[in-house]
């Protein structure tokens, strides 16, 4: 006998956890996720640096970004944990004056969207907002200062307890194997690893880097596919946790101070047969090293925590924005999935939409309609030229 919730979520990542949370404050009480780890934030969500920005090029990403922020600044009273959003700035420095005129091309979207304190700087004004680095060759920047940094496992604690706390239920360590469709398109159950049987009105894919091959057990082509990416911890080089995430446009080499930790990323995938791995590749330590001796002063006394390096994956969508809503095709499974790295700023937005689609039927709080997973093969893709 299948198990019948009205809402069924598959992944219990900071996704999945956002929706049944938005789901429980409209009063659906009957919610399940199923997860295929065996506890909170196994999936990319626990291996996240915890950025967040409004400083994007497309409209899209900008008003994801403005919604979440409003809800991360009342997640505590709100949700009960603490997000610690902290609005110590995003920093992207610029070598060339074609650098400079695409970012201020991307600050007349975000103005457009209601983002005004995104400002161009001189080079003579970098070291006032992050005197730690080397501005060797940088002719000038692109400088939020409400852009800034979050905590991603205690937004995925809040949501999730909060969830379960208004009814919904986890179930770890249960692996979604196959997806069984009725002629009309509608996902009818949902089997386990285990040959566990679920029913449901509404099915939710929350599946992160794995989505695309959860979508596949439906026959549907989700273009999201995992990428690889590492970052690299060095200790010992007294920088402060407030200083700017600081990003170099030439190749986007970026760090960041968490708890005492510099967190160093140069987003470059380095090969591996396997899709999903994990694995930190040494020479991409070395070289991201080299790179952070060579911009911050404070590293030559630093050194590496070799055992604290770690990998995770992207979900990546070909336009990098998130590819939300119904596929056609599929009538009763809810797709959230592709923020292409940076779902955790936008799981609080994206969580209410959910919720509010499930719920009413349909979306008229936000145009979602850049969105629509269906946008690629109508031949009509956000533009795509972000960096991160
Ligand atoms: C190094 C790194 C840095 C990042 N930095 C940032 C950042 O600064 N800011 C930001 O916003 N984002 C960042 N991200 C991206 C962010 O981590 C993801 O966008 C976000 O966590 C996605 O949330 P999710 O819930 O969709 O995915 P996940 O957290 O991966 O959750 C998906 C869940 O689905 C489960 N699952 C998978 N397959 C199955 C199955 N078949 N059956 C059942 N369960 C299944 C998994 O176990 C997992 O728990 C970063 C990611 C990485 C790797």
């Amino acid at each position: 006998m299948a198990k019948a919730p009205d809402v069924l979520i598959l992944g219990a990542g900071v996704m999945g956890a956002s929706v049944a949370w938005h789901l429980a404050q409209r009063g659906v009480r009957r919610v399940t996720l199923l997860d295929a780890a065996i506890g909170p934030g196994a999936g990319s969500t626990g291996r996240a640096t915890g950025g967040y920005r409004g400083q994007f090029s497309t409209e899209a990403n900008v008003r994801l970004s403005l919604a979440s922020r409003a809800k991360l600044v009342r997640f505590r009273d709100e949700v009960g944990t603490d997000p610690q959003y902290r609005p110590v700035g995003y920093l992207f420095l610029c070598d060339t004056a074609e650098q400079l005129a695409g970012f201020r091309r991307s600050r007349a979207i975000q103005r457009d969207c209601g983002l005004f304190e995104a400002t161009e700087l001189a080079a003579d004004d970098l070291a006032g907002i992050n005197p730690h680095v080397s501005y060797d060759g940088v002719i000038g920047a692109s400088w939020c200062p409400s852009d800034g940094t979050i905590r991603p496992l205690e937004i995925l604690r809040g949501y999730l307890e909060g969830a379960q706390r208004g009814g919904a239920t986890v179930h770890w360590g249960t692996r979604v194997t196959a997806l069984e469709r009725a002629a009309d398109g509608r996902i009818t159950a949902v089997r386990s690893a285990a040959g566990e049987r679920w029913a449901s009105p509404h099915v939710v894919n929350c599946t992160g880097a794995w989505a695309g091959g959860v979508a596949a057990m439906a026959g549907l082509a989700l273009p999201v596919v995992p990428t690889r990416r590492q970052i690299a911890v060095a200790l010992g080089h007294g920088l402060p946790d407030a200083l700017p995430m600081t990003i170099w446009v030439r190749d986007g080499f970026h760090l960041r101070v968490r708890d005492g930790q510099a967190l160093l990323n140069w987003p470059v995938d380095t090969p591996s047969d396997d899709p999903f791995s994990l694995h930190v590749h040494r020479p991409w330590v070395d070289a991201t090293w080299a790179m952070a001796r060579e911009r911050v002063p404070a590293m030559a006394h630093a050194h590496l925590d070799d055992g604290a390096h770690w990998a995770g994956l992207y979900e990546m969508s070909p336009d990098k924005t998130v590819c939300f809503g119904y596929d056609p095709a599929c009538p009763n499974l809810l797709l959230v999935n592709g923020s292409s790295g940076h779902g955790v700023m936008h799981s609080p937005i994206l969580g209410e939409l959910a919720a509010e689609w499930l719920v009413t039927g349909r979306v008229t709080s936000m145009d979602v309609r850049p969105l629509r997973p269906t946008r690629f093969a109508e031949g009509d893709p956000n533009p795509v030229n972000d960096l991160l």
